[in-house]
């Protein structure tokens, strides 16, 4: 059984603004998308990263990502669609995986996910068929419409799902196809299956496993490396 990791770095970024796409920011002398893939490369279970770049970077990803900081285990750089359920699709069709291989999906502009529950993490899929790290809503969630609250969800059942998330190459595959014939649209890769009726496990994640998606991100990403923050 082989370990595919599919990286989704194509967005175009544009809730982060300035010229250079967020994926590419340097953060602490390297590319916030370089620790991301190092980070997926150091870990023993993975056989092959695949990076799913925008059309105009492919080649840019190739010389200035990959080749340039000599980065291990990338099957290859695949391009991506316009939205990040499309980028994935692509990514799905062309990494070669075989149907009892697993995949996982990680968001190019999450550097700092924990190592440590990885292992377990792949377990959990082998079991359950899919898996997914999140953490326990700290705030209390609203439901808001036209700027008036509609209603108040319950907070003890409410979970920040991040990535990693794990997948039965066979299911994940079949979820993508069926959402993509029905023009069904998803924020992540677990709420295909999960549109298909199949369960989805989930193992905590940790708070620092941030998403880097504004400027404020990154100014917090900063601190976490400065001070020692990033998980183990
Ligand atoms: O836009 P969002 O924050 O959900 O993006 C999460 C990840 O998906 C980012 O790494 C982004 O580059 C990627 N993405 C993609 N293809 C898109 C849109 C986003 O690969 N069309």
């Amino acid at each position: 059984m082989d370990v595919h990791v599919l990286v989704p770095a194509a967005g175009s970024g544009s809730r982060f603004g300035g010229n250079t796409r967020k994926q590419y920011i340097e953060l602490g002398g390297r590319p916030l998308l370089v620790r991301t893939l190092e980070r997926l490369a150091a870990l023993p279970q993975v056989t092959a990263i695949h990076l799913i770049a925008p059309q105009e970077d492919v080649s840019f990803c190739e010389n200035e990502i990959v080749r340039r900081y000599h980065l291990r285990k990338i099957g290859g750089v695949i391009l991506g669609g316009s939205e990040r359920q499309d980028s994935v699709r692509r990514g799905l069709l062309a990494c070669g995986a075989k149907d009892g291989d697993i995949v996982m999906v990680h968001d190019g502009v999450r550097p700092f996910f924990p190592l440590d529950q990885i292992g377990h993490l792949l377990n959990l899929t082998c079991k359950v068929g899919a898996a997914v790290l999140a953490i326990p809503t700290r705030d209390t969630i609203k439901r808001v419409v036209n700027g008036r609250v509609q209603e108040t969800l319950e907070r003890s059942q409410l979970w920040q799902v991040q990535t990693p998330q794990a997948f039965l190459y066979k299911s994940i595959f079949e979820a993508h196809q069926r959402a993509h014939t029905s023009g069904f649209l998803g924020t992540d890769d677990a709420s295909l299956v999960e549109w298909c009726g199949w369960p989805v496990a989930v193992l905590s994640g940790h708070p620092h496993n941030i998403k880097i998606t504004t400027p404020e991100d990154l100014v917090l990403a900063q601190m976490l490396i400065d001070h020692g923050g990033e998980v183990k």
